[in-house]
């Protein structure tokens, strides 16, 4: 079993919020969130309220019932009339966590096949590890909340007794430390 790392929601929080702040000063001027759920749909729900655009969402699914990965991610949920929502469009893609890449890197692609203006994509973490897949060529831009460890995160919205949860919380580097004011 790998390390775990917990994280409030307060903190999830101000992590999206200065992602927010890194996505408005960048060129790239999204219109449409495109959240990967389930993990994607609360950050992408507080990044509504810094970048007030429409979210459309999209379920995918890579790790089986066993918990092991699948040969590739599984589409759960996919966007009605996807080609006219899509086309033509500067999609921000949001997930919480950019573990291997399978994941975002699959959704790309499929999304790259509707003729979008161009995605960015926007996680509240990156894992620092070897990919398993890269991000196609036409992404300039990934928006990074924190760069972490190769520790298991878990997050507060998969907690059963939420304070429990928190009590986990114990965060040594600075960066974390500074989070918390
Ligand atoms: P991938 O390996 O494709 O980058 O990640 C696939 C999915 O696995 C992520 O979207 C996320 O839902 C889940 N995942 C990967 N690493 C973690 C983690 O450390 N904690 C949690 N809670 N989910 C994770």
């Amino acid at each position: 079993m790998p390390e775990k790392m917990y994280f409030t929601y307060n903190e999830i929080h101000k992590t999206v919020k200065s992602l927010s702040k890194e996505i408005i000063k960048s060129p790239f001027v999204p219109e449409l969130i495109v959240a990967i759920g389930t993990g994607g749909f609360i950050p992408a729900r507080i990044l509504k309220t810094f970048i007030n655009i429409p979210i459309l969402t999209v379920g995918l699914r890579y790790y089986d019932n066993n918990n092991k990965p699948m040969a590739e991610p599984q589409k759960i949920q996919w966007i009605d009339e996807v080609e006219k929502k899509l086309k033509g469009k500067k999609i921000l893609l949001v997930d919480e966590v950019d573990d291997t890449r399978t994941t975002l890197a699959y959704c790309l692609r499929e999304l790259l096949t509707h003729e979008p203006e161009e995605i960015a994509v926007a996680v509240l973490h990156t894992k620092m590890k070897e990919k398993k897949d890269q991000f196609p060529e036409k992404i300039r831009y990934t928006f990074t909340g924190l760069e972490i460890e190769d520790k298991w995160i878990c997050y507060p919205w998969d907690a059963d007794d939420i304070y429990e949860h928190d009590k986990h919380v114990k965060h040594m580097s600075p960066i974390y430390r500074s989070l918390r004011r």
